[in-house]
C-alpha cells in the first residue's frame, strides 16, 4: 500500500481521485481487517445477491434486449454465491502466516510469510457478464482484506446502475464504490494510482490498460480474450462432442471470453459434426426471435460487427450453416442464429479476429499433430477444450500446448470451479482470481524474519577472521560440494 500521495489527473470526473484518496486513507486506518470483518463483507455480498436476483435478472436481460434467465442465474449468480462461500470457508487457512524455512547463515530466527492485504483494487468491468465478471474479482479482493473501486461498463448500464445500487447499499464509499461511464472515465480510472488493477476486457485495450497502470507501476490482473480452440480426437464419439460444444457455445450466443472460438475436427468427420451440432443447437433452442432462453447480442454495433464477419467469410468463398430451426428473420432484432462456417481461409476475419458470438468456424485436420500445430501457430489463448477419452493422451496434448486454463471432454466449466486459478497467459491476459491463487493475487506476500534474543550474528561479525565465521565457511564447503551433471 503505498501513501495516499495522488498525483492530480486532470479529468471530466475528479471524484475519482476523491473516491480513492478516501478508500487509501480508510484502508489505512484499517490496514489488516480481521477474519470476522472480511467474512461480513462476503456476507452482506451473498445475501445482496440472493435479494436481488430477480432484478439483477431483469437488468441483464435489458441490457441485451434479451438475456437468458437461466444464463444468468448459472453464469452470473451461481458462481458468485459458490465463489463467496468457497472463501468464507478457506479464509482462516489462507490468512495463517506460513512458516518457512530458515536458512544455516540466519538460525536461530522464525522465517514467515505474511499474507498482507495490498490496499484499494481498481476493478474494469467489460459488458458481457455485467454481474460476475465485477462481483468475482471484487469477492477475491475483499477476502484478501482489500478496498476496491469498479468501473462498470458502458454497454451494460442497467446492470452497471443496479450493481452501483446494490453495492451503495452494503458498502461504505470508501469500502467498495462503483463509478459508471464511458472511454474517458475508463481512462483516467485505470490512471489512478490502485494497488492493484483488475482489467477484463479485450486484449487491444489490455496494452493501454498495462501501458497507464505502468505509469503508477501498479500491478495488473489482465483478464483479456483471444481465440479459444476445441480440439476433437478421431476416437471420441463426434455426437457427444457437438452436444457438449453446443452447450457452451450457445451459452449467452457466444458472447463468452471461454466461448469455443473454433473447432478442429477429423477431417472425415466434418459434415457428421455439422449435422450433431445443428442438431443439439436446434433441440435447446427450438425456435430463436421471441425464445427468452436464446440470448441476444448486446448492441447494434456488435451485431453489425458479426454480420460482417459472415459477408467477409461468405465473399471469400466459406459455406455458411445458418442454424434456424423456424426459418425466421432478424432483421428488427438483436437476435442472430448460430452459424457454422466451413472452408474457412486465414484471410478472413473469422480466423482473424476473436469470434465472440454465434459463429463456429470448422477446420479440418489429418494427424493431431497437424491440429496441435495449428493451435501452437497461434497466441497463446485464454482456454483450450479437447475432447479424448484417452487420459494419458489428453495430457500429453495439455503438455504440448498453453491456454489460460483447459477443460478435457467439456467447455467453459473451468470457470465455474472455484478451486482453480482464473486467467489467461501472454495475450489472453495475466494474474489470476478465484481459488487459493486468487486470494495470493490481491495480498502482498510479504516476507519476515523474526530474530529472538540469541543474536547468532553477533559471533559471525567482523572482524571477519574468526573462529565462528571460519567454522562457518568450513560447513558450508563441505554442504556444498561441486555436483556431477547428468546429462
Ligand atoms: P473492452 O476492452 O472494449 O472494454 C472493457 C472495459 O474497458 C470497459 O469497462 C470499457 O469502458 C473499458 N475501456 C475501454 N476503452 C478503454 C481505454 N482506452 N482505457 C481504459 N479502459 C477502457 O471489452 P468489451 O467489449 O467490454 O468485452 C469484450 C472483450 O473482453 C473480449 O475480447 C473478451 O474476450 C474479453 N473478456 C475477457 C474475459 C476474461 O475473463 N478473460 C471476460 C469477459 C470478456
Amino acid at each position: 500500500m503505498s501513501a495516499p500521495h495522488l498525483t492530480p489527473v486532470k479529468s471530466e470526473t475528479p471524484d475519482l481521485e476523491a473516491l480513492l484518496l478516501a478508500q487509501k486513507k480508510a484502508y489505512l486506518a484499517d490496514p489488516m481487517p480481521d477474519r470476522a470483518a472480511r467474512v461480513r463483507r462476503l456476507d452482506k455480498l451473498h445475501n445482496a445477491l440472493i435479494d436481488n436476483k430477480a432484478r439483477i435478472i431483469a437488468a441483464v436481460s435489458k441490457d441485451f434486449s434479451n438475456r437468458s434467465a437461466a444464463e444468468t442465474e448459472l453464469a452470473e449468480i451461481m458462481p458468485l454465491l459458490d465463489g463467496i462461500a468457497f472463501y468464507r470457508k478457506r479464509l482462516r487457512k489462507f490468512m495463517k502466516p506460513q512458516r518457512r524455512h530458515a536458512p544455516l547463515t540466519l538460525m536461530p530466527a522464525s522465517i514467515q510469510v505474511q499474507y498482507q492485504p495490498v490496499g484499494v483494487v481498481g476493478i474494469v468491468v467489460p459488458w458481457n457478464f455485467p454481474i460476475f465478471l465485477a462481483l468475482s474479482p471484487l469477492v477475491g479482493a475483499l477476502a484478501a482484506g482489500n478496498r476496491a473501486m469498479l468501473k462498470s461498463s458502458e454497454f451494460a448500464p442497467a446492470s452497471g446502475d443496479l450493481l452501483k445500487e446494490i453495492i451503495a447499499d452494503i458498502f461504505s464509499e470508501d469500502e467498495v464504490t462503483v463509478v459508471a461511464g464511458g472511454v474517458e472515465v475508463a481512462t483516467e480510472f485505470t490512471k489512478l494510482p490502485f494497488d492493484h488493477l483488475v482489467f477484463t476486457g479485450s486484449t487491444q485495450v489490455g496494452k493501454i490498460v498495462m501501458k497507464a497502470a505502468a505509469d503508477n507501476l501498479t500491478p495488473v490482473t489482465l483478464e483479456l480474450g483471444g481465440k479459444s480452440p476445441v480440439i476433437i480426437h478421431k476416437d471420441f464419439p463426434i455426437d457427444e462432442a457437438a452436444s457438449r460444444i453446443a452447450f457452451g457455445k450457445g451459452i449467452n450466443a457466444g458472447q463468452v471470453c471461454v466461448s469455443p472460438d473454433y473447432i478442429l475436427c477429423p477431417r472425415d468427420k466434418v459434415n457428421a459434426f455439422c449435422t450433431a451440432f445443428a442438431d443439439s443447437m436446434s433441440k435447446a433452442y427450438p425456435a430463436l426471435r421471441d425464445n427468452q432462453d436464446y440470448t441476444a447480442i448486446i448492441t447494434d454495433r456488435q451485431k453489425t460487427r458479426l454480420e460482417g464477419y459472415l459477408k467477409d467469410a461468405e465473399a471469400k468463398g466459406a459455406e455458411l450453416i445458418t442454424i434456424n430451426p423456424k426459418g425466421e428473420h432478424f432483421n428488427d432484432t438483436r437476435k442472430m442464429p448460430m452459424t457454422l462456417i466451413l472452408g474457412a481461409t486465414e484471410e478472413m476475419l473469422v480466423l482473424r479476429e476473436e469470434i465472440f458470438g454465434p459463429i463456429l468456424p470448422v477446420i479440418p485436420y489429418d494427424s493431431i499433430d497437424e491440429a496441435v500445430a495449428y493451435v501452437n501457430d497461434r497466441p497463446r489463448p485464454l482456454a483450450f477444450y479437447y475432447f479424448d477419452w484417452d487420459k494419458s493422451r489428453a495430457n500429453d496434448i495439455l503438455a504440448r500446448t498453453h491456454a489460460g486454463g483447459a477443460c478435457i471432454n467439456d467447455t467453459m466449466s473451468h470457470v465455474m470451479a472455484d478451486d482453480i486459478p482464473f486467467g489467461g497467459i501472454g495475450p489472453s491476459g495475466m494474474g489470476h482470481y478465484h481459488g487459493e491463487e486468487g486470494f495470493r493475487n490481491f495480498s502482498k506476500a510479504k516476507g519476515v524474519v523474526r530474530k529472538g534474543r540469541i543474536n547468532a550474528t553477533a559471533f559471525v561479525a567482523p572482524p571477519w577472521d574468526n573462529f565462528m565465521f571460519n567454522s562457518l565457511k568450513k560447513l558450508q564447503a563441505m554442504r556444498f560440494r561441486r555436483r556431477n551433471i547428468q546429462e
